[in-house]
């Protein structure tokens, strides 16, 4: 590609003012309706109940909800918002709303701004076009949105407007969860309920809720906003389909916790600033292992609202890249042969007294409580290992797992060398609660010192206890972790219970019975702990030998969600209903063919129209040339070199033709498809081996074309200039 002025001249010329100059202590969660603004602009019985209603889950009625809208109005309009909006996530991966002016007309021609109860809790989007996997049709047409005043209420600026931003659950008129929300919330309450059981057993009758907390780690690439508008298939796919790998790439480990440049840092900045305003709690920035790749994380908070914060800063990390002539690019396998991006997803369950469960205490009691939650945690994976693995499935991770970069498809469980001879010695007879307590406490307290050391980390492995919470490694870099953590949140009631219920069947002295019960479970949950290297081919046959589950592809991982097994877990615990799983499962199939579809449309499109285009007419040159020099040289060696060239050319660009158009017919022949189990399968294997066959040639054909020919921007291009 001719290098690009404008692009290297934005580099040159950039600056930027900074928006905030005072601490951020002082504007931190300015643009939410937090506690703060409650207490300042709402009467005190009405702040009353709506705390209650946001704690302890009581319902608001009308007139509670009508101040509670008026307050909020006079405040948002003080803020310059002219509109509300109920903010959903509807199934798409993505946010939706749609806006409402505050003003209504009054008799004489003037409008006056007007906001109600109703309107707060409750909306009806006309949202017939979002995904519902056939809930809609069989049931009713219409979805309506709910107020979740678990999570606070924010003034979004947009350019230069300001509008609320209402979050909501998205549902049928007939009550299914058309969304990512509901069922988060459900299994808040599932594994609200079942931690609260054991908790009580174990003689814990202080804490009155539980809530599952999560912290996601948000992976990134940075581009040249230029570059990225002149490739189609970044443009519309989220990743490039063609592209030979750069000359440097990430082998020098220069870029990992590096120094971070300028004109990056300059974005992370205001990329801090617009989500500190918004409440969201960033913590942690850094350069990550591959050129042009970042990330940011926060402090963790409750599930629901840290998944609508991921929300938030997904949105705010693709917008603010364009203030600084940058692309945000959150697709999991942006390049290939580089590095892909993840969100790690740091999970934990909290009481609201403030103990983290997974947390390995100082006192024999806690350590009993942790051992509990910890063994509760491990059974749920080991029997759900499909059901996370399906969390997790869309067309983008499929390019990362098992890529020997991030975690295999197969799920097992890293607890570190010290927590494992724990539950070795528990399972041999050498702890016992009813012999020797000391040891457990001793065994135990020493666990959190040593995971400090980050010497015992394990980077392989896809579910990763990390000291006092599990790092869930396998959710992809775009998607959101409502539903990975709404599984897990599930899968841990449903084994809190199974333990919990073991135990009481055991009877008698309740330490030594949870031991007892750790001793028989562990002889079948030891085969999902793994504390080697997850890379490795030994880790795969191993894996095979134990039986675990590898489904290394969408398709074929998301059948898990089809299983009378999942079906009976989710409606027992009422997080999904049959027909809701059934949509979910649909939904998500659906969307990966259709990805699919969108890249080998992308993809034809680009080799057609710019690849082989470019080919040809290097071709020419060459040709030319060669007719030009053979008139004055014959019979050269350097020639014939030439000629190989041509016919190297020719030959690439030919395989290209027949390539694009074999592709286009796969295209045909897998759209007819009726299953879609059968199409998405088709795609998966057939359609996307023949797109890497082009992109091979594409490839190879790139480092021979002129670069003045090359229109489409280059690995080292967008990985470099920055
Ligand atoms: P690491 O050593 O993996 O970098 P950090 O302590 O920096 O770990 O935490 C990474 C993420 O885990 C952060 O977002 C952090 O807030 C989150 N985290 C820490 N404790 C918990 C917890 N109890 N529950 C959920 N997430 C947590
Ligand atoms: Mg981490």
């Amino acid at each position: 590609m001719k290098r690009n002025k404008q692009s290297i001249a934005a580099e040159r010329n950039y600056t930027v003012e900074r928006q905030k100059n005072e601490p951020v202590s002082s504007y931190f969660g300015e643009l939410t309706f937090n506690r703060k603004v409650m207490r300042d602009k709402l009467p005190k019985d009405i702040y009353t109940k709506l705390v209650a209603a946001i704690d302890e889950g009581e319902t608001l009625d009308l007139n509670t909800a009508n101040a509670v809208a008026h307050a909020m109005k006079e405040w948002a309009i003080d803020n310059g918002a002219t509109h509300f909006a109920h903010w959903f996530q509807p199934m798409t991966g993505s946010t939706a709303s749609k806006h409402d002016a505050f003003v209504e007309p009054v008799d004489d021609g003037r409008v006056v701004e007007r906001f109600s109860g109703s309107q707060l809790v409750q909306g009806e989007p006309d949202a017939s076009s979002f995904p519902s996997g056939g809930i809609r049709a069989t049931f009713e047409a219409r979805g309506y949105t709910g107020w979740d005043i678990s999570s606070p209420v924010f003034l979004k600026k947009t350019g230069i407007g300001t509008t609320l931003y209402i979050p909501t659950a998205f549902i049928s008129y007939t009550g299914e969860a058309l969304d990512e929300k509901t069922p988060l919330l459900r299994s808040n309450r599932a594994v609200n309920k079942s931690a609260l059981r054991i908790l009580k057993l174990l003689g814990n009758t202080a804490s009155r809720k539980v809530y599952s907390t999560c912290g996601p780690e948000q992976e990134y690439f940075l581009i040249d906003k230029d570059f990225f508008y002149k490739r189609q298939d970044l443009t519309l796919a989220g990743r490039t389909l063609i592209g030979a790998p750069p000359a440097k790439g990430q082998e020098l480990e220069d870029q990992y916790f590096g120094s971070i440049k300028e004109r990056v840092l300059s974005y992370m900045h205001e990329v801090e600033e617009k989500l500190y305003q918004l409440g969201y709690p960033a913590k942690t920035r850094h350069n990550e292992v591959a050129p042009s790749q970042f990330e940011i994380a926060p402090i963790f908070e409750e599930a629901n609202v840290a998944a609508d914060h991921n929300q938030l800063l997904m949105d705010t990390l693709r917008s603010v890249a364009k203030h600084h002539n940058f692309a945000a690019l959150l697709h999991e396998k942006p390049f290939a042969g580089i590095n892909g991006s993840g969100k790690h997803l740091n999970w934990s369950l909290s009481t609201n007294d403030g103990i983290n469960l997974l947390n390995p205490g100082d006192t024999p009691h806690e350590n009993i409580q942790f051992l509990a939650f910890l063994i509760s945690t491990i059974r749920a994976v080991y029997y759900n290992a499909d059901i996370l693995r399906a969390s997790v499935a869309h067309s983008g991770n499929d390019h990362r797992l098992g890529a020997n970069e991030a975690p295999p498809a197969i799920i097992s469980v890293f607890l570190g060398e010290q927590l494992t001879k724990i539950l070795q010695d528990i399972e041999n007879g050498a702890i016992s609660a009813a012999t020797d307590k000391a040891i457990i406490d001793l065994g135990i307290a020493a666990v959190p010192l040593l995971n400090k050391d980050n010497t015992d980390r394990n980077r392989t492995s896809p579910f990763a206890f990390t000291g006092n919470k599990f790092e869930f490694r396998a959710v992809g870099s775009s998607q959101s972790i409502a539903w990975p953590a709404t599984v897990l949140n599930t899968i841990v009631a449903e084994s809190l219970d199974i333990i919990a219920d073991k135990i009481e069947a055991k009877g008698g002295d309740i330490k030594t019975a949870l031991i007892d019960v750790i001793k028989d479970e562990i002889k079948e949950l030891k085969k999902v702990l793994f504390n080697g290297d997850n890379y490795t081919e030994e880790w795969q046959q191993e894996a095979a030998k134990r039986k675990l589950p590898n489904a290394k592809t969408t398709p074929e991982a998301l059948k898990a969600l089809e299983s009378s097994k999942a079906f009976d877990l989710f409606e027992k615990y009422e997080v999904l209903s049959k027909v809701e799983l059934k949509s979910r499962h649909t939904i998500s199939l659906e969307k990966y063919i259709t990805e699919i579809k969108i890249e080998i449309k992308a993809l034809r499109n680009i080799v057609d129209t710019q690849i082989i285009p470019a080919g040809l007419k290097y071709q020419k040159e060459i040709a030319k040339s060669l007719a030009a020099a053979g008139g004055v040289i014959k019979n050269s060696p350097f020639l014939d070199a030439q000629k190989e060239l041509l016919e190297k050319i020719s030959g690439l660009v030919g395989g290209l033709i027949a390539g694009t158009r074999d592709l286009g017919k796969l295209y045909d022949e897998g759209s007819a498809i009726e299953d879609e189990q059968a199409q998405g399968e088709f795609f998966c294997s057939k359609a996307k081996s023949k797109m890497d066959e082009i992109r091979k040639l594409a490839d190879e054909l790139e480092y021979y074309v002129d670069d003045d020919l090359w229109e489409i921007p280059k690995f080292w291009e967008m990985l470099f200039i920055s």
